[in-house]
């Protein structure tokens, strides 16, 4: 893969670029692909953002987003965007697994493909490209590419507001390692650009329905089992619960999180019995790396302290390896 600043002659006359990001996109995902998308609009050239599924409620305000095409539904209008362009941008993921059910068109695409990520160990698919596991988040490495083409002038407040929502989102509000002085000087940038930050938070945070909240009763009172003695969380969601509490895509979201706010707590771990399989989220506090738990446990990566991964054993039978492994591996001895 070549450096990313050897993209920027491709970049010199307008262009049309479709730019995509994971399957089940969450804030960074699609903070990242709007900000690339009005960025480079305003550069002159002919954008096509795509999601491989659908956008979950709490990113509906995204500025931009109704130009996004989501494959799941239709994607006999990707196949065209993707033939139209010249260029590939992914962004907030580096293996093309992680697209799903758009993985053939997006590998069997042949134009010059350019990679903003900040995932661990980028598979070799990219020719243009920055990966950089240190970063907060993709929306971060955004802000850095715009300012690598020398046009930081172009950042207005729409797209503060998507660089803000990734790297928000990516950081749990800014309290998480990866958060630097350097994102700090960035919102700094932004503000001065006109965003406001806490119109943000509660677009996503507090625009959750009544009925969401009360799943998540459900799921701390019911569904949440605590090991102190392997300072783990485990959160456990079957297809029945999903239907019962009319889960909807992003309902979820944050869910993993919880066992982490009890003390001692330093490994949690959520598993849900997903239509399309069984899913894993892995988050950890410190030095136990859950980016090789998920590559060596389930198929899976991510970071050091979010990774997830897959099972392709029924719902009990994940959880219960997934306890065996729990029990033998003692991440609190890690
Ligand atoms: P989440 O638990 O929110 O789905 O994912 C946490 C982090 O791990 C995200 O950065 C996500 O991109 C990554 N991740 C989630 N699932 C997988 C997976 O199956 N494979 C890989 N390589 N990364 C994943
Ligand atoms: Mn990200």
């Amino acid at each position: 893969m070549k450096p990313i600043q050897e993209v920027l002659p491709l970049l010199q006359q307008p262009r049309n670029i479709f730019i995509t990001t994971h399957h089940k996109p969450d804030g960074d995902a699609i903070g990242s692909m709007m900000a690339l998308t009005l960025f480079l609009e305003k550069m002159g050239h002919t954008v096509s953002p795509v999601s491989p599924s659908e956008v979950p409620d709490f990113l509906a305000w995204v500025p931009g987003l109704s130009k996004v095409l989501n494959h799941e539904a239709e994607p006999r209008k990707v196949e065209p965007a993707i033939a139209a362009a010249d260029l590939i941008f992914c962004l907030d993921f580096n293996d093309f697994s992680r697209v799903k059910g758009m993985q053939t068109l997006l590998s069997s695409a042949t134009q010059t493909k350019v990679l903003i990520d900040h995932h661990m160990f980028p598979k070799p698919d990219f020719d243009f490209g920055v990966s950089e596991p240190l970063k907060s988040s993709t929306c971060e490495m955004v802000y850095d590419f715009i300012n690598l083409t020398g046009h930081n002038a172009l950042i207005d407040e729409q797209i503060g507001a998507c660089i803000y929502t990734g790297a928000m989102t990516d950081t749990g509000s800014f309290r998480f390692p990866a958060c630097t002085a350097s994102v700090h000087e960035m919102i700094a940038d932004l503000m001065r650009k006109g965003l406001k930050h806490s119109v943000i938070h509660e677009e996503v945070y507090d625009s959750w329905e009544e009925r969401r909240m009360r799943f998540l009763g459900f799921v701390l009172q019911e569904r949440m089992e605590i090991f102190p003695e392997y300072s783990s969380g485990l959160i456990t969601l079957s297809q029945e619960d999903l239907q019962k509490f009319d889960v909807r895509s992003g309902d979820t979201e944050g869910i993993v999180n919880y066992p982490m706010s009890i003390a001692g707590i330093r490994f949690a771990t959520l598993i849900i019995e997903r239509k399309d399989g069984i899913k894993l989220s892995f988050r950890s506090k410190g030095t136990f790396d859950v980016n090789a738990f998920a590559r060596n446990h389930f198929n899976g990566g991510g970071h050091f302290n979010a990774s997830g991964g897959q099972s392709s054993q029924s719902f009990s039978e994940t959880i219960l390896c997934f306890k065996r492994i729990l029990s033998e591996f003692h991440p609190s001895k890690n």
